[in-house]
This record gives C-alpha cells, structure tokens and sequence, in this order.
C-alpha cells in the first residue's frame, strides 16, 4: 500500500518510527520491538537509515518484517554518502522486496566529509532519481523551525518546494514541542504554493537522554510548559515516561481536532510508549 493513500483517507492516521541497531548483536531485539509495535496495527511504520546512531544496513530487513507483519512499511534512504550506482542497487533491492514507500533524505553531512565529487547534495535529487526509477510512494523531510543550514525560512520553503517539484508526495516533520510553530509552518507553505500533505512527527520525551540530545541539538523552541516537565521529572524515569506521554499526547489531540490528519511518533523501538499513546487516542483515531 502506498502511505500517500493512507494520509489522504478519511480516517486520522497515527504511524510509528522505528530504527535499526547499531550493533548486529542488537538485531533480535529491534525486531522483537519492532514487532511489538506491529502488533498495535499503525496506519504504517517507518525505519531509519542510518539515522539516531542506528545503520542503514538493516533498513531494508526490518521494512520487510514489517510487511510480513502486515504493516505497511516505509524505507528511509538517504544519499549524501551514497554514489549514484550505490542508489540505483538500493532501489532495485527495494522494488525485489515489495517495498513502495521510502522516504528520500539528503542524511547529515559527516563531520570533516570533503563535498567535493559528492553525487548528490540535496534530497530533491534523490527524489527526483527515485521517481524516475518509478514505483514509489515518496516522502520527504520538513522543518517547522527551519533546517539548521537554512540561512532563514523563506530559503527552507524554498528548498521544499524544489523537493516537491521533484516529486516529493508528502512531507513528515521534524519533531517539535509547541503546535504553534507547526501552524505557522503550515501556513507559509500555504502561502508558498506548497501543498502536498503534512505528517506531524511528535516526539515522546520519556527519559533524560533523550532531553539531553534534544537540548543539544535544538533548533526546536522548547515551551516553558515542557522545560517545566523536564526540570520537574527529569530525574524520575517513571514520572517523566508518564509525563512526556502526556505532554505527546496532548499534542496529538491538538493536531487532529485542528484539523491535521496525520501523526507520525517517534516511538525509539519503544512499544510501551507507542502503545499507551495509541491508547490515549483511540477513540480519536477509530
Ligand atoms: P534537504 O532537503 O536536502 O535539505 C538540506 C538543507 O539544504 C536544508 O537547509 C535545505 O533548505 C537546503 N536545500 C535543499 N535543497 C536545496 C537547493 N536545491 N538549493 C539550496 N539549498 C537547498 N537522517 C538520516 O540519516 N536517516 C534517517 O532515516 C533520517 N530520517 C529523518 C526523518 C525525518 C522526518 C526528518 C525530519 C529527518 C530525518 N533525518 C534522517 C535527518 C536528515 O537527514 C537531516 O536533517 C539532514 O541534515 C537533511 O536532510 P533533508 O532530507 O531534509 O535534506
């Protein structure tokens, strides 16, 4: 099934993120986390490609169980690394395995990579190779606080406008922690011409690691209404789980009664967030 036809339903859609080990001694327990979360039947799931700390080389496997579970499962697959042959046996491997939804990404750029002789800069190009190749759903990523190499917004619309020119069907955001910014967003790729749907990607914060990096990486206004959580249960895993499943959840209720109909969750291999969310939601999304 291809996801652009599941966020284009008429029913909300509430889809889950997973990510590959880092180690292959970690693989059993991915799937069976994986698993876990299939069992709670998403409208689809997603696994990274060597994103978060995890490899790409198990993207491909993992999307494949998924399909075996009966999940409808999207690929990432991202370029800034990869030569053009490499995309070419990438998506050949993909299309063998009864993969249709893959969401295209440039990847970070390696600390110290030289950008001379790259094949591919930004994830338009990928997605336009990826259309030509045909068969595929394609997604891309968006940033409602900007991507932090933009110079300003209106060079961020402007980037994902070429993404969707290039046949980017829809677009999956960055996590963010005030719906505001999300609406504000929307409204300048509205205003921008850029009308393919949006999927809200809403990141569950249950533990102090993963405030840690958000901290450090943060492009993302962090509201004082979640600072105050964090300062609060920061130091009490049980109590931050539960608060941040809140805090995540209410987010998402927001969004569906505004309007959205898509939610994507960073559930991190996580089965008990992904399904106490999915429970605190479920007569919304039935
Ligand atoms: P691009 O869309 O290419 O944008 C990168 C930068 O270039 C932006 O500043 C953009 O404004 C600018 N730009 C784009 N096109 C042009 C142009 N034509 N001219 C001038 N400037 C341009 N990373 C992984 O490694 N693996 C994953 O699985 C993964 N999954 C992700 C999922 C989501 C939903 C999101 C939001 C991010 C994910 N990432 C992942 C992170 C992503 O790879 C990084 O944020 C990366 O730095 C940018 O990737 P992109 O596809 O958004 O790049």
């Amino acid at each position: 099934m291809k996801v652009i036809d599941v966020i284009k339903g008429e029913k909300p859609s509430l889809s889950f993120e997973v990510f590959p080990p880092k180690t292959d001694d970690k693989l059993e327990s991915v799937l069976e986390a994986t698993a876990e979360i299939a069992k709670l039947k998403p409208s689809y799931m997603s696994v990274t490609y060597g994103a978060g700390g995890g490899t790409s080389k198990y993207t491909t496997d993992i999307a494949v169980n998924l399909k075996n579970l009966g999940v409808t499962p999207i690929a990432h697959l991202s370029c800034i690394s990869s030569t053009k042959a490499d995309i070419k046996s990438k998506l050949t491997e993909l299309k063998e395995k009864g993969i249709e939804n893959i969401l295209a990404l440039r990847g970070d750029i390696p600390q110290g990579m030289s950008l001379d002789h790259l094949e591919y800069h930004y994830a338009s190009e990928l997605t336009k190779e990826i259309r030509d190749f045909g068969g595929f759903c394609i997604g891309g990523a968006c940033y409602p606080e900007n991507h932090p190499e933009s110079p300003n917004s209106a060079a961020d619309i402007e980037s994902l406008k070429i993404k969707v020119e290039s046949g980017c069907e829809y677009l999956t955001t960055q996590m963010f922690f005030d719906n505001n910014i999300l609406y504000n967003f929307m409204y300048r790729l509205y205003r921008a011409g850029v009308n393919v749907p949006v999927v809200a990607g809403i990141m569950p914060v249950t533990n102090p690691a993963q405030i840690k990096r958000i901290c450090s990486i943060s492009q993302q206004a962090l509201p004082q209404r979640f600072l105050r959580l964090v300062d609060r249960y920061g130091d009490n895993p049980k109590a931050m789980k539960q608060a941040g499943i809140a805090y995540a959840t209410e987010q998402i209720i927001d969004l569906y009664a505004n309007g959205l109909n898509a939610v994507h969750v960073y559930s991190m291999n996580k089965p008990d967030v992904a399904e106490a969310i999915q429970k605190n939601i479920s007569e919304i999304i039935a």
